[in-house]
C-alpha cells in the first residue's frame, strides 16, 4: 500500500522525528511504498495569502474560498500545493506526526492544511442543495483512505484523562480527527499519543517505538473511530443536527458524533 507521512518538527534530531523515522522504517520493511514530507525541511510556506492565487487579478479582492475554488478548477494552484494534493490522492493512508503545541498542531502543519485543502478538493465538494449538504464527513475526495496521528505531548496521561485538567485527549484531537480528516472523507484511526515526551529516556524510547511499530503493522486492519457519516441518516438537513432518533437527547458535545457512544446503534 502507499502511505504519505507528513511531519512538523523544527529539529531533525527530535523525538517526534525519531518516532516518525521508526514508523517509516517499519512500514517500508513491510513492503509499503512510503513518501515523507518534512514540512520544516522543505521550508513549507505556512500562511495563505495572495501569492497562493497567481491568476487572481490585482484589482480583485482576495476572497479565499472563491479564489481557492477558481485556482483549483482551472489548474492554477501553486506547484507546492498541487504536488501535495497529488501526494494525498496517491496515498492509501496519511500519517501526520507532530508535537502537541498549545493543545493543537504546530502552525506549519495547520498552514499545510489551510493551503493544500483547497475549495473543490477538500471542501465545497459534491451537491449542495436543500436535500444534500455536499460530500463531507465520511464522504469526499479522500474517502476510502485512512489517516492517523502520531502526537508527542509534554503532559501526563492523567492530565489528558476523562477528568484531567487539560481535557480528554479525544476531545482535544476532535477538531483534527473529525474536522480535518473525517471531513474530506478519511477513515480516522485512533491516535498514537506519547505522553511525558520531554522526559523520554532511551529505554522508554525503545518500548514506545516498538508500540508504534505494532500500530504500523496493523495500519490497514485497525478499526477507525466510528464517526457518524453526515449523509448516513443520523443528521437532519439542512440544520445538520443529530436527529433525536439517532442519539439520546441528553448526549451532546463531541461524543455524540461517535456511533455507539450511547448504545443506540448496537
Ligand atoms: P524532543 O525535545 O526532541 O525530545 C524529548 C526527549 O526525548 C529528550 O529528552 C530526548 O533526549 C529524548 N529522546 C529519547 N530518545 C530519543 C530519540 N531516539 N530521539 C530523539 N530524542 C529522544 N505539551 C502538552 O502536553 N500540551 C501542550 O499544549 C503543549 N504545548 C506546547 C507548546 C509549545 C510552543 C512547545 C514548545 C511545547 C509544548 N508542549 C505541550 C510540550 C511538547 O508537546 C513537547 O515538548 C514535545 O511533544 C516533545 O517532543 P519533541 O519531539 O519536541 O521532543
Amino acid at each position: 500500500m502507499k502511505i504519505l507521512v507528513v511531519s512538523a518538527h523544527p529539529d531533525p534530531a527530535s523525538l517526534t522525528n525519531a518516532l516518525r523515522d521508526a514508523a517509516v522504517a517499519e512500514l517500508r520493511s513491510d513492503t509499503h511504498d512510503v513518501r515523507v514530507t518534512d514540512l520544516y525541511a522543505i521550508g513549507w510556506k505556512c500562511a495563505v495569502d495572495r501569492r497562493d492565487f497567481p491568476a487572481l487579478p490585482a484589482s480583485e479582492r482576495l476572497r479565499v474560498p472563491a479564489a481557492s475554488s477558481a485556482a483549483f478548477a482551472t489548474g492554477n494552484l501553486t506547484k507546492d500545493v498541487a504536488a501535495a494534493q497529488d501526494d494525498l490522492l496517491w496515498a492509501d493512508a496519511l500519517i501526520l506526526a507532530f508535537p502537541l503545541w498549545w493543545f493543537s498542531m504546530p502552525a506549519i502543519l495547520k498552514g499545510w492544511i489551510d493551503r493544500v485543502y483547497a475549495c473543490g478538493f477538500a471542501y465545497g465538494v459534491g451537491e449542495h442543495s436543500e436535500t444534500r449538504w455536499g460530500d463531507r464527513y465520511g464522504e469526499g475526495t479522500l474517502a476510502g483512505k485512512r489517516a492517523m496521528l502520531i502526537v508527542t505531548a509534554g503532559g501526563w496521561p492523567s492530565h489528558y484523562g476523562p477528568r484531567g485538567i487539560n481535557g480528554p485527549i479525544e476531545d482535544l484531537l476532535f477538531p483534527i480527527h473529525h474536522g480535518v480528516l473525517f471531513y474530506p472523507g478519511y477513515d480516522v484511526l485512533p491516535p498514537f499519543v506519547v505522553y511525558r515526551a520531554d522526559r523520554m529516556d532511551d529505554a522508554t524510547f525503545g518500548t514506545t517505538a516498538a508500540a508504534l511499530k505494532r500500530r504500523m503493522r496493523t495500519l490497514f486492519e485497525t478499526s477507525p473511530i466510528p464517526f457518524r457519516r453526515q449523509n448516513g441518516g443520523d443528521y437532519a438537513i439542512p440544520s445538520m443536527e443529530l436527529r433525536p432518533q439517532a442519539v439520546r437527547a441528553d448526549l451532546t458535545g463531541f461524543a455524540a458524533h461517535i456511533a455507539m457512544s450511547d448504545g443506540k446503534d448496537c
